[in-house]
């Protein structure tokens, strides 16, 4: 279990559901992970925790920079930190479309900017980004929420470009309905969370929810040198829906 022995991880939005099981599973395997949050205040050793908004740029490169001194060096970044919006584009006002967005993908632009010097260093330089099935499912009721993502994806693509001949892989995982945090405040908005959740689980194609550790199976692949020869791509995470081209019932 020593495939990142000597690697240096950064995990945005590490604190919570999909970014905490993949900053545990890197600790587990060897890595010594930083975890950059809105509230860290949860993330326990071995990780380390930076308290930054992906939305300001001063405090990402304040975080980057201090988990950098911290790990004494970068190897792989997670950008990962992420939030939901729903409705169609009738629902969702400018401020609303320029708040999700600002987060979703801006602050991955961000962490990328502040985290890519130091992964020039890096002789197994890797970016994973956490995409979604909403970037090419058409999902209803998910306009910005998927436009974001559909951002993220193109992103991965351009950036996997950019930064070819440089060494550094950039890749994205598309999970599907993921059980975490997130998904568990929507359900507890319900009248009857345990019938929504069996529900939920019932509407997608394998008839389960995915979970935040298989979500992170896929990062911790994507990001170790194990993928070595893989970049630009997208790995489902999905119980098959992009794969056999189906959609929630
Ligand atoms: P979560 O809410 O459990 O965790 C998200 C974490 O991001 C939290 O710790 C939160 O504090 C942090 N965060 C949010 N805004 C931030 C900001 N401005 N600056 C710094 N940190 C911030 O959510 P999750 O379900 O684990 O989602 C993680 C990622 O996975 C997101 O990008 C999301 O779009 C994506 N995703 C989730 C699902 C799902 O069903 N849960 C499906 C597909 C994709």
């Amino acid at each position: 279990m020593t495939d990142f022995e000597g690697l240096k991880a950064l995990v945005t939005g590490g604190a919570s559901g999909i970014g905490r099981a993949t900053a545990d599973l890197l600790a587990e395997r060897g890595a010594q992970v930083a975890v950059l949050d809105l509230d860290p205040s949860a993330v326990e050793k071995p990780l380390l925790g930076y308290r930054a908004d992906v939305t300001d740029d001063a405090s990402v490169r304040q975080a980057v920079a201090s988990a950098v001194a911290d790990l004494g060096g970068l190897d792989i970044l997670v950008n990962n930190a992420g939030i939901g919006a729903q409705g169609t584009v009738e629902d969702n006002d400018d401020e609303e479309w320029h708040r999700v967005w600002n987060v979703n993908v801006i602050g991955m632009v961000r962490a990328a900017r502040a985290a890519l010097p130091q992964l020039r260093e890096s002789s197994h330089a890797a970016i994973v980004n956490t995409c979604s099935i909403a970037a090419t499912a058409g999902l209803p009721q998910r306009a910005l929420y998927s436009a974001t993502k559909g951002a993220v994806y193109s992103l991965t693509l351009a950036m996997a470009a950019d930064h070819l001949r440089e060494g550094i892989r950039v890749n994205c995982v598309n999970p599907g309905t993921a059980d975490t945090p997130w998904v568990g405040r929507l359900l507890d908005s319900a009248t009857d969370p345990a019938a929504e959740r069996a529900a939920l689980a019932a509407r997608q194609p394998s008839g389960r929810l995915v979970s935040a550790a298989e979500v992170a199976g896929a990062i911790a692949y994507l990001a170790s040198p194990l993928s070595g020869a893989t970049t630009g791509t997208s790995l489902a995470v999905d119980g098959g829906m992009q794969g056999l081209r189906l959609r929630p019932v």
